[in-house]
């Protein structure tokens, strides 16, 4: 063993680039088991919005080994499914979420993606805390046998044994560790958009209402946690077009554009996007990365194994990595290399089953004339009969088989 690096009688120094869902689980496990680890994330401040995210499955096991729960329960969401209307707002499906034993679209336990963000901080306060720097970011890394060294965006430089890259689909660490955004990325065919808008008269509570549009546009909204407000979700396939990174104005023009003649849901929509004080944009895209770790950085998330929201699992990957990433890390914590080489060999078969794309991919969700929306219908129609039952369960129960490893929380020392 080296002699800088950790041994189990001393913590490993562990910086966490982004805090979001990934980064702030990971954070959380290892402060449990004696490792404060440092995170840094880019925002000023806790990062709100974002819409109903699924645990299911293995994801829900891992909240429910994390503690979470409690948090969780207090925060969910009561949504009992998809109906689906025309553009007058005419019922044309419903697909209540029991249909399909809570796998389907809505699952077993559905809350805000900010919500969720927000019990793992409340639960990082309440171990303990981290190092928490909010508005900064990891400018250069070089590493050698020993350890990382970070440059950060405020001018200072650290040491730390490894560096987990949290920080999202666009991750700054996966470009600084291993290369250009475009080598590990596929362009899924379209973009997406969340935010919280005041919920329209005549919205049914705790129900996700669905419109397709003529034009390859699905617009949609979800219940909040608090009824006054709900979240509008945007789907739009279309070529990529890169001058709409971080170009608000553009984003929502673009939007505009796609909703214009939509109907009440739409129109709504529409009107009240400027005032949202949690607008998120972003491209549909998969991450596939040769290794997740590169000496002693390693990447968590969308970071390193983005599916898109379409498969509905982004969530549910980062959480699962943060528990096995952390349990590998304080199992193997004088050897980083081992844990990091452990960690993508458990988690590598449930990413494979999570990243997959649900049966027609984004051109089923948003299709481009009236005929092809009321083929879709037909279809979704079709999918919701009893005959159908046990085909769809198993298409829906795939990442159920996982095999999660049990890392009861060691401490180190
Ligand atoms: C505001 C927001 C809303 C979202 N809404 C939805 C949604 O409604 N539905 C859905 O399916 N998915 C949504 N997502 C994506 C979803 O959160 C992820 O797919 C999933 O939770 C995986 O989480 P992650 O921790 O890997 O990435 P993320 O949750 O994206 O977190 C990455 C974090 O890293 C930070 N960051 C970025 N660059 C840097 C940098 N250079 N240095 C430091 N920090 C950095 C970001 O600010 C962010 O806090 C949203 C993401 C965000 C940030």
């Amino acid at each position: 063993m080296n002699a800088n690096s950790a041994t189990p009688t001393d913590q490993p120094r562990v910086l966490v680039s982004g805090g979001g869902i990934g980064g702030n689980a990971v954070a959380l496990q290892l402060l449990r088991a004696g490792i404060r680890a440092t995170v840094v994330e880019r925002a000023d401040a806790p990062r709100p919005g974002g819409q109903a995210v699924d645990l299911r499955g293995p994801s829900s096991e891992v909240a429910q080994r994390m503690g979470l729960m409690p948090g969780i329960r207090k925060h969910q969401l009561d949504e009992r499914g998809i109906v689906m209307v025309d553009s007058d707002g005419k019922e044309l499906l419903r697909m209540p979420a029991e249909m399909f034993d809570g796998k389907g679209a809505v699952a077993e336990i559905e809350l805000t993606r900010g919500d969720l963000n927000q019990v793992l901080l409340d639960a990082l306060a309440e171990a303990g805390g981290v190092d928490y720097r909010y508005g900064e970011w990891i400018t250069e890394i070089s590493q050698d046998d020993t350890g990382v060294e970070v440059t950060f965006a405020s001018g200072g430089t650290e040491r730390f044994d490894i560096l987990i890259g949290a920080d999202g689909l666009h991750s700054a660490t996966r470009r600084l560790a291993f290369g250009p955004e475009e080598e590990f990325s596929t362009y899924l065919g379209g973009y997406m958009s969340f935010f919280t808008l005041p919920t329209p008269a005549g919205t049914e509570d705790n129900w996700f209402t669905m419109n397709s549009l003529v034009g390859a546009t699905s617009v949609g909204l979800r219940p909040d946690y608090d009824p006054s407000t709900c979240k509008a979700i945007i789907t739009m396939r279309t070529d990529a077009d890169s001058t709409l990174r971080r170009d608000i104005p553009a984003q929502q023009q673009m939007i505009r554009e796609r909703l214009t003649g939509g109907g009440r849901i739409a129109t709504t929509v529409s009107d009240a996007m400027a005032a949202a004080g949690d607008f998120y944009f972003d491209e549909l895209a998969r991450i596939d990365m040769p290794t997740y770790s590169k000496g002693r950085v390693v990447l968590l998330g969308d970071a390193g194994y983005c599916g898109s929201p379409l498969t509905g699992q982004g969530t549910a990957m980062a959480l699962v990595g943060a528990y096995v990433l952390a349990g590998e890390i304080v199992s193997n914590a004088g050897d980083p290399a081992r844990a990091l080489g452990r960690y993508e060999e458990v988690l590598r078969p449930f990413v494979a089953t999570a990243q997959e794309l649900p049966p027609g991919g984004l051109k089923a969700m948003t299709p481009k004339s009236r005929f092809g929306i009321r083929a879709g219908h037909l279809v979704s129609r079709l999918m919701t009969a009893k005959i159908m039952k046990p085909l769809m369960m198993k298409m829906l129960s795939g990442t159920d088989a996982y095999d999660l490893p049990d890392y009861a929380v060691q401490t180190i020392g």
